[in-house]
């Protein structure tokens, strides 16, 4: 049997945390939440890291200085599974946007291919635990924007066949066949090909993603899939009004279907003071865009990292507020008690937007596993939140994938 690196790198960790409970807490949660957490295979839905790639410079495989995702972090953070996202702006559309696509599927393929020791490209929830057994962490892809198809279902089944494993049916915007949450609404939720993209999305076996999408775009979709959703970086809006989270009722209703609503780590979604305390003073904003441009012009991948360092300056000067990462457990709390243990799992928007205190990068995940024990969580539990519930979700999207081709 092959000896995988998670393994040594938990008995490396178990035998660090022993020493540290001993010596700051005086309890063994640490220690068990340690061996659990690296015992666990923990998926994130959602990480625009790959906007990086096409800047230059970028590579997963050393420790880098600036942004949440690289090869030692993730392995630190004991990250079995990381969907990487496929995103441009709404704004962009029709060929144009094909190609930004395919360039970035491009980057995420190339970075598996360059560093096949270490990273595993992964189709299916049994190719996840596959790479998991042989040591390497799994990459996948989610595309974040309906506007990338251009309209097409070919372009559809093209990004199915390069490996894209959920698509987000909008981004910020509207696109042609869908209406975003943060949009004026143009077609009173999905149009006739909106649902057509469902249907086929379901067929090809590809999890349709309900974040960023209105409310009524949501309810359409949840009508017509044949298989469970997912809202791979949504966050609760009981806690934090934002448009782009989830309502209790939506929640309810998105695991009533069998469904996994993914907790984002981004600070205006998870803290309603922040939120409050961006809109009260909109100037704020407007000086962190001029202040990103000025740093990275066009070059999206920067302009992600940086947003993100100049919001933490501005956090540091006291101008806005600092949110704890103990915020996320509070959300993914929340939305248990809503939709249930079985309905919640993790979807960090890592490298593309503002992440809390405490939860800079990948190596800080086991704290995740260590607080929800704290809270009472079972072991059993906790490994669901962790990336269990994504990975059946992922079998039962891809039994039903299978069960309407057998039907043709
Ligand atoms: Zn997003």
């Amino acid at each position: 049997m092959v000896r995988d690196i998670f393994t040594a790198t938990a008995a490396l960790y178990f035998a660090g945390g022993v020493v540290m409970s001993a010596v700051s807490r005086g309890d063994d949660i640490e220690a068990r939440a340690r061996t659990l957490h690296f015992a666990s295979i923990v998926v994130d839905t959602h990480d625009d890291t790959t906007q990086r790639f096409l800047d230059g410079d970028f590579d997963l495989l050393p420790r880098n200085r600036s942004g949440s995702i690289d090869i030692p972090r993730m392995k630190e953070g004991g990250l079995g599974a990381i969907f990487f996202s496929i995103w441009i702006p709404s704004k962009i559309t029709g060929p144009d946007a094909v190609k930004h696509a395919l360039d970035q599927i491009d980057a995420v393929r190339e970075q598996a291919r360059k560093h096949p020791k270490e990273i595993a490209l992964a189709t299916t929830a049994a190719e996840v635990r596959e790479a998991r057994k042989n040591g390497k962490i799994a990459a996948l892809m989610g595309v974040e924007g309906g506007h990338m198809i251009a309209s097409d279902l070919s372009v559809l089944r093209s990004f199915a066949a390069l490996g894209v494993r959920y698509m987000t049916l909008t981004h910020s915007g509207n696109d042609e066949w869908a209406d975003s949450s943060t949009d004026k609404a143009a077609h009173n939720g999905l149009t006739e090909f909106g649902k057509d993209v469902v249907r086929e999305m379901n067929r090809l076996g590809m999890m349709v993603d309900i974040s960023h999408v209105s409310d009524k775009t949501f309810y359409d979709a949840l009508e017509v899939s044949k298989a469970p959703l997912i809202a791979s970086h949504s966050s609760c809006r009981a806690i934090c009004d934002a448009p782009r989270n989830m309502t209790d009722q939506m929640i309810k209703d998105l695991a009533a279907k069998g469904g996994v609503i993914q907790i984002n780590y981004h600070v205006g979604f998870l803290s309603q003071e922040f939120r409050d305390a961006e809109k009260a003073d909109p100037e704020i904003n407007k000086a962190i865009v001029a202040e990103v441009e000025k740093r990275c012009g066009d070059k999206e991948g920067c302009q992600l990292i940086e947003g993100e360092k100049i919001t933490r300056e501005y956090v540091d000067k006291g101008k806005l507020p600092r949110v704890d990462w103990t915020k996320i457990i509070e959300h993914i709390d929340h939305a248990v008690k809503i939709g249930g243990v079985e309905r919640v799992g993790l979807g960090s928007d890592f490298d593309g937007a503002n992440m809390p205190y405490g939860m800079e990068d990948a190596s800080k995940l086991p704290k995740i596993t260590e607080a929800l024990l704290r809270k009472g969580y079972s072991e059993d539990d906790v490994r669901k939140i962790l990336g269990e519930n994504t990975l059946r979700v992922m079998t039962e999207v891809e039994r039903v994938g299978r069960e309407m081709n057998s039907q043709r």
